[in-house]
C-alpha cells in the first residue's frame, strides 16, 4: 500500500507542470502580473485553478460563488471553464485588489459572467439566503478571512443544491494544523474546522495535499 503521497520536490512540481499545465494566455499573464504583488502568495497554484476548472465542467456548473477573489485568478479559472450563461458570484472586501481582477476578466471576456460583491461576505451570504436562493448554486470555493471559514461553511451549505459541491482551500495551512505547537487565531480555526468537517454527516468529505491542502465537501 502507498502510504502517504509524494513529497513533492521541485523537480517533480516541474515536472508535473510542465506535462500537465494548460493555461489559457489570460491566466497566465494574470499569474505573472500577480507575482509581483506584495500578497502574491495569496494566489491559488496554476494546476489548483485547473483542477478548479475540470470540477466546474464535471459539476456542469452554472452557479457558483467564490469567497475570496483577490486579484482574480481563481474566479477567471472557473469563468472560463463556465458555458456562456454561467454565473459567479465574487466575494471580496479590497476595492485595490479586485480591480486587477476587473481588468483580467475583461480582458478575457468573461466580465459578463462574473458578479462582484464588495462586502463581507457573511452579509453577502446572507442577503442570497433571505433573497430564497438556497440551494440555487452547483458550486462554492471558500478563500477568504480563516476566522469567517465556519461562518462561510454553514452559508455554503444552505446555497449549495443536492450533491453540489464545497472546495476550501489552505486546509492543511503551511502544515501548522498538525503541530500542536502552532496556537495562532488562524491555525486554531482551520485545525477546528477540519476537526467538525472530519465528522459532518451532511457532506462526502475528501482532504487532499493539493497546494496547501484542499478540502472537497459534496452536499449529502
Ligand atoms: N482566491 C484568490 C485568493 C484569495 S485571498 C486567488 O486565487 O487569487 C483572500 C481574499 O479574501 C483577499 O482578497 C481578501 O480581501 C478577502 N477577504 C478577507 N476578508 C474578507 C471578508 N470578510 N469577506 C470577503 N472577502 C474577504
Ligand atoms: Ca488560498
Amino acid at each position: 500500500m502507498t502510504r502517504k503521497s509524494l513529497t513533492i520536490t521541485d523537480e517533480i512540481h516541474d515536472y508535473l507542470l510542465c506535462n500537465s499545465l494548460r493555461e489559457t494566455d489570460v491566466q497566465r499573464e494574470l499569474r505573472e502580473y500577480t507575482a509581483g504583488h506584495k500578497m502574491a502568495m495569496m494566489q491559488i497554484a496554476p494546476e489548483q485553478g485547473q483542477f478548479m476548472a475540470l470540477l466546474v465542467r464535471l459539476l456542469q456548473a452554472k452557479n457558483i460563488i467564490e469567497i475570496g477573489v483577490f486579484t482574480g485568478y481563481s474566479s477567471l479559472c472557473m469563468a472560463q471553464a463556465l458555458p456562456e450563461d454561467g454565473h459567479i458570484i465574487a466575494c471580496d472586501i479590497n476595492e485595490e485588489y479586485t480591480n486587477v481582477a476587473r481588468r483580467y476578466w475583461e480582458k478575457a471576456g468573461v466580465e459578463n459572467r462574473i458578479e462582484l460583491v464588495l462586502s463581507p461576505a457573511v452579509e453577502t451570504l446572507d442577503k442570497l439566503i433571505a433573497d430564497s436562493k438556497t440551494g440555487c448554486f452547483d458550486f462554492i470555493f471558500i478563500d477568504a478571512d480563516k476566522s469567517g471559514y465556519d461562518d462561510y461553511y454553514e452559508r455554503s451549505l444552505q446555497l449549495l443544491r443536492k450533491s453540489g459541491l464545497i472546495m476550501v482551500d489552505n486546509t492543511l495551512w503551511y502544515g501548522k494544523p498538525a503541530d500542536p505547537v502552532e496556537k495562532d487565531n488562524d491555525t486554531r480555526a482551520i485545525r477546528a474546522f477540519n476537526h467538525k468537517l472530519h465528522r459532518d454527516e451532511r457532506v462526502d468529505i475528501s482532504m487532499l495535499p493539493v497546494a496547501d491542502g484542499i478540502t472537497l465537501a459534496m452536499k449529502r
